[in-house]
């Protein structure tokens, strides 16, 4: 027999499926989805059994066979395998890129892999007893070594052995030891008879374990319930009446058991949206829903009796949130509901705590699993509900290869597992409010808050005039009157500082004007090594202005400023308020994101100032002001969708304040109050900014009117650099169509990037069949070719920045 293996080496000729013999000892072993372990070329390499078959036409001479088979069960399902040859064509990438990116990166790494006892010896057959009278785990190899595969899968099938991966890097399966009392009645009674009358605590804990035939008891707890020594049982266990066992565990990545949490009596809004959703569960309908609902309207506790629904349903729920709302409360509003059947995979948790969570999912232990981007490929064999919680947010796509969409990923699960999507937003993607208009997802809208609150107030506060008014903090005095009014009040504030484009856009102080490209829409960057402008759209360029263009002032500034300055400046002002503050590097520690957020909610603050991190999620009723500190920053970003951005976020941040009782008041400083994503942020509704940013888009043909390309190529030096990118553009603008419009080359957006220059091309277009054949003849001469110079070429066929 024959297996088809995609290996572990990412390049081109090799990007295929490879023939090897399966030896006899494991051909009743092998299955699609294993791992194995190859020679190719003159190395043993890792690979992934994709086909298993009879014949070849490869000359049987070249066929070596495969030198280990590393998985008795498959790690990847039939689904997987399947999911990995699609997203190889969507995104144009290497397969085992793809199959690398659904495991977690304990098994990615090097590992051994141990057979564990679960049994006493005795009930094994006769050729494996012999390997466990030493010890509880042995070497897989020995088995492996020795011809013994086949007893070994029978007595993994009948649980009477385990496996775990013993992970190099010190990741292992945890484990606790545990006294199991004997079952035989009999024996125990020999063992007390045996005793003589002086070995009293003995004859006592016999007693007691007469009471507890066969129970798996921690040691703690015997010592606790009879008062014995460690001692004393242990002469027991060496009589032969007890013995220890190590019982696995999981590790608990939750620091916190939380409390049980009823099911809410759904508002009528709620109601109709659940009853859509349930209606395509029953039918087994792959549909997509939009849920829009305003921040507060309770999207989660729709999701949550959802999911409800898919576990009656004897089916498993995936939910998807964005790594920076992962937040401890976010998690534990559905282990409240769902207690241990639910799973949490982000990049917080150690390699043996992911490994851990994921082996609850491929075990099929829980129902539920709460993760970020990459826990869509959660390897769940019976899906009946997929939820992306926050769909707008550029972190669910993966900027690395392969350059995937976890939306896209969902759609194509639900397709093959015939259950529904439910994306949601209080301020969607315009591409998925766009398909929602067109009814290719299904829309379902919650325009009012859960518990009735009124959205809070919005007042954006003109910067320009602060600074007429010789006003020079960073501070307005709206919003220092406000922050000593809810001071006074013990009302808590939340203190947003948009850091997103940090120091890199040049604005003029008086009028607002922020320097922008002669030919496109886009604000120019500033690069401090040549003290230059720069577009990086078109390429236009030119140097940073003293007097401004349009009032001729010389306020002229690099607009950015950290968190750090903004707390000394609150000190200042208002030192008897006691402020957290969070961002990257007050959240480096594992935790430590857990342990501000708990403070604060535990009312230990007043101020909790933050960047992007805090505009998600967080939901304390005592939080009645809300300010962004410069609403512009991320509005000037060199990016297509920074209106978009800018107008989410606002909204986001906004929704933090008056969630409960006590109304709610938001402050939005700005030096561009007239910008539409900062106007209709005001008014906290949608609709009117899709329409607008709708007709923005059309104008510059960007999505979702058009589709866009991107591609890349980076090299040391900055000649070559640009050599193979006018290459690039040359060979693209051959080989396209008129429908397409091919932009550049011109340096990307972060010119110098692991020390190498960068340059793209931008491609937009509508329908374009020659797309994808194009992509794929370049990267063969890149692959073949330009490889070798030292070029790196990446495509990404849905760029979330440009
Ligand atoms: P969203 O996710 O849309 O921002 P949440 O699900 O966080 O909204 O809900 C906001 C608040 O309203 C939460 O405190 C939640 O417990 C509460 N809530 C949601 N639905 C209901 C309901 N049907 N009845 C009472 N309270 C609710
Ligand atoms: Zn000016
Ligand atoms: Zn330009």
């Amino acid at each position: 027999m024959i297996a088809e293996v995609i290996v572990d080496v990412s390049a081109y000729p090799v990007d295929r499926p490879f023939d090897y013999f399966i030896p006899e000892q494991v051909e009743e072993l092998i299955e699609c989805g294993c791992r194995v372990k190859v020679p190719f070329g003159n190395r043993n390499v890792l690979g992934f059994v994709v086909g298993i078959k009879n014949e070849t036409d490869v000359p049987l001479d070249k066929i070596k066979p495969i030198a280990s088979l590393l998985d008795i069960e498959p790690v990847l399902t039939s689904e997987m395998l399947q999911l990995a040859k699609w997203l190889k064509q969507e995104t144009i990438c290497y397969e085992i890129d793809c199959l690398q990116v659904m495991l977690p990166s304990a098994l990615r790494a090097k590992y051994e892999k141990m057979v564990v006892l679960q049994t006493n010896v005795e009930n094994l057959d006769e050729p494996l007893k012999h390997y466990f009278h030493k010890s509880t785990k042995v070497n897989y190899k020995e088995f492996e070594k020795n011809n013994l595969l086949i007893p070994l899968k029978k007595a993994l099938n009948k649980k009477l052995l385990s496996l775990e991966n013993v992970v190099k890097q010190k990741v292992q399966v945890k484990e606790i030891r545990k006294v199991k009392v004997s079952d035989n009645l009999q024996l125990l009674q020999e063992v007390y008879d045996k005793l003589s009358n002086r070995a009293k605590k003995q004859k006592q804990l016999l007693l007691w374990m007469k009471q507890h035939v066969g129970e798996i008891l921690e040691p703690d707890f015997i010592y606790k319930e009879t008062n014995c020594s460690p001692q004393v049982l242990q002469a027991i266990i060496e009589q032969g009446a007890a013995e220890f066992i190590l019982e696995e565990v999981y590790r608990n990545p939750f620091k916190k058991d939380v409390k049980k949490t009823d099911f809410l009596t759904l508002t009528e809004e709620q109601k109709q949206a659940l009853h859509k959703i349930v209606e395509a569960m029953d039918n087994r309908s792959p549909e997509t829903f939009l849920l829009h609902g305003v921040t507060g309207s309770g999207k989660t506790e729709v999701y949550l009796q959802a999911i409800q629904h898919c576990i009656q349903q004897g089916k498993d729920a995936i939910v998807l949130v964005p790594e920076i709302s992962l937040t401890p409360q976010m998690t534990n509003r559905f282990r409240s509901r769902f207690g241990e059947l639910v799973a949490v995979m982000h990049s917080g948790l150690s390699i043996g705590e992911k490994y851990d969570e994921w082996r609850k999912v491929h075990q099929q232990k829980v129902k539920v699993v709460v993760g970020a981007r990459s826990a869509v490929f959660a390897p769940f064999e019976n899906v009946g509900l997929i939820i992306l919680d926050e769909e707008h947010e550029s972190s669910y796509k993966q900027e690395d290869t392969p350059r995937y969409h976890a939306r896209d990923v969902a759609i194509w699960r639900s397709k093959y597992h015939h259950c529904p999507v439910i994306l949601g937003s209080a301020t969607p993607s315009l591409e998925s409010y766009a398909r929602a208009r067109k009814n290719v997802y299904k829309l379902l809208t919650l325009k009012g808050r859960a518990l009735n609150q009124p959205l809070p107030t919005v007042e954006i506060v003109d910067m320009r005039e602060e600074l007429k008014k010789g006003n020079r903090s960073m501070f307005s005095e709206k919003l220092t009157e406000s922050i000593r009014d809810r001071l006074k009040k013990k009302e808590q504030i939340v203190l947003f500082l948009n850091r997103r484009g940090y120091s890199s856009f040049v604005l003029c102080r008086d009028c607002g004007t922020v320097m922008q490209c002669e030919n496109c829409d886009i604000s120019l960057t500033y690069h401090r090594y040549n003290e230059k402008l720069k577009c990086h759209y078109c390429g236009y360029e030119q140097f940073v202005p003293t007097i401004c263009p349009e009032c001729s002032s010389d306020h002229i500034r690099y607009f950015g400023t950290g968190t750090q300055k903004v707390e000394e400046e609150l000190m200042k002002l208002f030192p008897e308020a006691r402020v957290l503050r969070m961002d990257v590097d007050t959240t480096k520690q594992k935790g430590a994101h857990e342990a501000i957020l708990e403070n604060f909610g535990a009312g230990k603050a007043d101020i909790l100032l933050g960047t992007q991190m805090i505009a998600k999620g967080l939901d304390f009723p005592n939080i009645t002001l809300v300010g962004v500190l410069s609403a512009d920053t991320s509005l000037h970003l060199p990016d297509f969708r920074a209106a978009e951005r800018t107008f989410q976020l606002l909204t986001q941040v906004s929704g933090r304040a008056g969630r409960a009782e006590k109304h709610g008041e938001v402050i939005i400083q700005s030096y561009t109050p007239e910008h539409y994503a900062i106007e209709l942020a005001k008014t906290q509704q949608y609709e009117p900014f899709y329409e607008r940013e709708m007709m923005v888009r059309h104008g510059a043909a960007y999505p979702p009117y058009y589709f866009i390309a991107l591609i890349q190529v980076a090299h040391e030096d900055v000649l070559l650099a640009a050599e193979y990118a006018n290459k690039c553009a040359e060979f693209l603008r051959t080989h396209l169509s008129f429908n397409a419009s091919i932009i550049g080359p011109t340096t990307a957006g972060i010119v110098r990037l692991q020390n190498r220059y960068r340059y793209q091309c931008l491609i937009k277009y509508k329908i374009e069949p020659n797309l994808i054949p194009t992509f794929l003849q370049l990267l063969k001469i890149y692959r073949t070719d330009w490889i070798k110079k030292g070029v790196v070429l990446t495509i990404d066929l849905d760029p979330s920045m440009i």
